[in-house]
């Protein structure tokens, strides 16, 4: 009987128990998890409930999250943040092209138009895809659950910026495979933020109520109207946003301004000194912190460029002006998602703040005026609210039938239009941006020209008119009978999953022959068998992580060692048993020994170590012996 009771139970726990909801940031990430009824957000190993999007590598080995970052003045080159503004995204993008001119790594243009990292790793020149890298960061937040679960973790929801295109959301996708996740579903970040609040606020709504929800963060900007009703459903109206406004853009301005600065009173450009660049960017990051609690700072940096220490003064007045642009583009785009969802801002019940950069004071004071002095709604937590959502959606799709979660429906919208390119250049709509997800939209294109054999597709996605300025998503070609101008046709169908990535397929009218296209310039990029080759990668890396921390591990059993003979040495030294002269020089050479393989800046071998140790041990330890 006993057991009987027990086992659904336990079935239930492991299969809800191991989704988690992973909010993958350009700047920090978050992992949750759902336990005992409710959302766990995890603290990783260095107690830290985010976890920087950062992995560096070194001679020793390969860090990822804060031992990454804290290293990135000393390891610029090597260094790797941002890969979510590089993921999907074409080396010849020209957004792409001017943020390789800030970073202090190095990316290059690898096959197929894909931009590759470069780095230096154990004295190697590697090169990485974001997709890659990403796949580190979701690998270490993997770990976390599984430490915090103690079990394997498969399933996840991995959140995207609302306004990704489709090889964005590929990408992402991809990366979670590579880090050996099941990725459930890929959902909007400010979507997942409307969980979060809907989930926190379901007993306090007597009617539908309509929520914009505000997402500034390091790199990305996410607005989204969405209307919750009482029984839990969330439908979007409208998204808009930038995938290139956040914290980041904040801290370049100020950098920039400090830049000038220094050339106008040191009369030296620092602009092409990585490393002064790296250290100024980490310190104007943290006085903009600080900018958000008190109006005026000071940025001291001993030894900046050739000697020349830097400090100056910046008043939070100063660090707005700089920014007015950006402050006002945000709100200008909570203009338009107003406008597409077709409301006015009298109509919005509740204004919630998300990301990190909504700390701003001027910010918050920007919206509060748009909507007329309303008050800001900081219900949900800022940093957290990303992946507490998608761990509440991780546990639904899991099949958790918990009373808060099982009601829970969501309705999406596709961010941008996607049409194909017609006679003539333009842009041929067949999905109209914020149209409900999943959708399906066909339409039927005639050759132009007489006995045409193929009619080429070339898919984009964006709001310009003319085709080549949107975003190019892939190409398929469908064979057709050859007829006079006008009479081949092909009706073609978009299909949008809910993760919200596209299918295309082409059917010829004449003959009925349908040709079934996974259409993205994301497939021909990444073969099957590349992903395959990452996921070998990911599996050896992983394995190299281990390697060093055993030789870490053993390195620090030798340092402690060294330190316990050296004290105990001066201990006995100080008593009537102290040791002989020639006890003491034979202890003193043994101990320096051990000491020259601590001295080397490369990290050394698990048996090097060992052996020092156990050559320490076996000289030191008898003679200690005989005086304890
Ligand atoms: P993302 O999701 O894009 O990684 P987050 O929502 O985690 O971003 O926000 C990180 C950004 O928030 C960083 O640019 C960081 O500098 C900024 N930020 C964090 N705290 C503050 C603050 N007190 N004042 C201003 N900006 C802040
Ligand atoms: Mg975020």
């Amino acid at each position: 009987m006993f057991q009987m009771q027990v086992l659904p139970k336990t079935i239930m726990y492991r299969k809800i128990g191991a989704a988690i909801g992973i909010d993958l940031g350009t700047t920090y990430s978050c992992v949750g998890v759902w336990q005992n009824d409710q959302v766990e957000i995890i603290s990783n190993d260095q107690g830290n409930r985010t976890m920087p999007s950062c992995v560096a590598f070194t001679n020793g080995g390969r860090l990822i999250g804060e031992g990454a970052k804290n290293q990135i003045t000393m390891n610029p080159t090597n260094t790797i943040y941002d890969a979510k503004r590089l993921i999907g995204r074409r080396f010849n993008d020209t957004k792409l092209q001017e943020d390789i001119k800030l970073w202090p790594f190095k990316v290059i243009k690898g096959t197929s138009d894909i931009p590759m990292i470069v780095v230096s790793h154990n004295g190697e020149d590697k090169e990485f895809s974001a997709e890659e890298i990403s796949s580190m960061v979701l690998i270490k937040l993997k770990e976390a659950a599984e430490k915090f679960l103690g079990k394997t973790v498969r399933d996840a929801v991995i959140t995207v910026p609302a306004y990704f295109d489709d090889s964005q959301r590929q990408a992402t996708k991809d990366a979670g495979h590579v880090a050996g996740l099941n990725v459930l579903q890929i959902i909007n970040e400010p979507t997942s933020a409307a969980i979060a609040y809907g989930l926190d606020m379901k007993n306090d709504i007597a009617r539908d109520i309509n929520v914009l929800i505000f997402d500034l963060g390091g790199g990305t900007f996410d607005v989204s109207l969405v209307t919750i009703d009482k029984k839990g459903t969330i439908t979007v109206k409208a998204v808009a946003g930038d995938t290139h406004l956040g914290g980041q853009d904040f801290d370049n301005a100020m950098v920039d301004y400090f830049v000038e600065q220094f050339k106008r009173k040191h009369k030296a450009d620092i602009s092409a000194n990585k490393k002064a660049l790296s250290r100024l960017r980490e310190a104007c990051e943290k006085a903009k912190r600080v900018l958000s609690s008190i109006i005026d700072t000071t940025i001291d940096i001993d030894n900046l460029h050739d000697g020349v220490d830097f400090s100056m003064r910046i008043s939070r007045a100063k660090f707005e002006k700089l920014n007015e642009d950006f402050f006002s583009n945000c709100i200008k785009m909570v203009e338009t998602c107003l406008a597409d969802a077709e409301m006015n801002k009298k109509q919005i019940d509740e204004v919630v703040l998300v990301g990190g950069s909504t700390r701003i004071p001027k910010v918050q004071q920007l919206l509060k005026d748009f909507f007329q002095g309303k008050e800001l709604s900081k219900k949900i937590h800022v940093d957290e609210a990303v992946a507490y959502g998608a761990t509440v959606l991780a546990a639904k799709l899991t099949g958790y039938t918990g009373k808060r979660v099982s009601n829970l429906v969501l309705i999406d919208v596709v961010p941008l239009s996607l049409g194909i390119e017609i006679y003539g250049g333009s842009l041929s709509v067949l999905i109209k941006r914020n149209s409900p997800i999943p959708v399906k939209k066909e339409g039927i294109y005639v050759n132009v020209q007489d006995y045409q054999d193929t009619l080429p597709f070339n898919v984009y996605q964006g709001e310009r008119s003319m085709a080549k300025d949107n975003n190019w998503l892939g190409k398929f070609d469908v064979a057709i009978p050859p007829l006079p101008k006008g009479l081949s046709k092909v009706n073609v169908i978009f299909d949008i999953d809910a993760n919200g990535i596209l299918n295309c397929s082409g059917v010829e009218l004449t003959t009925s022959l349908k040709k079934g296209i996974m259409v993205t310039n994301y497939k021909d990029r990444l073969s099957t068998r590349n992903i395959e080759k990452m996921l070998d990668d990911a599996h050896k890396y992983k394995l190299q992580d281990e390697e060093n921390m055993k030789k870490v591990f053993v390195r620090n059993a030798l340092e402690d060692y060294i330190y316990d003979v050296k004290s105990k040495i001066k201990k006995i030294g100080n008593t009537s048993k102290t040791f002989t002269k020639k006890e003491l020089e034979i202890m003193e050479i043994a101990i320096e020994k051990a000491s020259e393989i601590l001295n080397e800046s490369r990290l050394a071998g698990f048996d090097e170590y060992q052996k020092a140790l156990n050559q320490l041990e076996k000289v030191c330890l008898p003679i200690i012996a005989q005086h304890v």
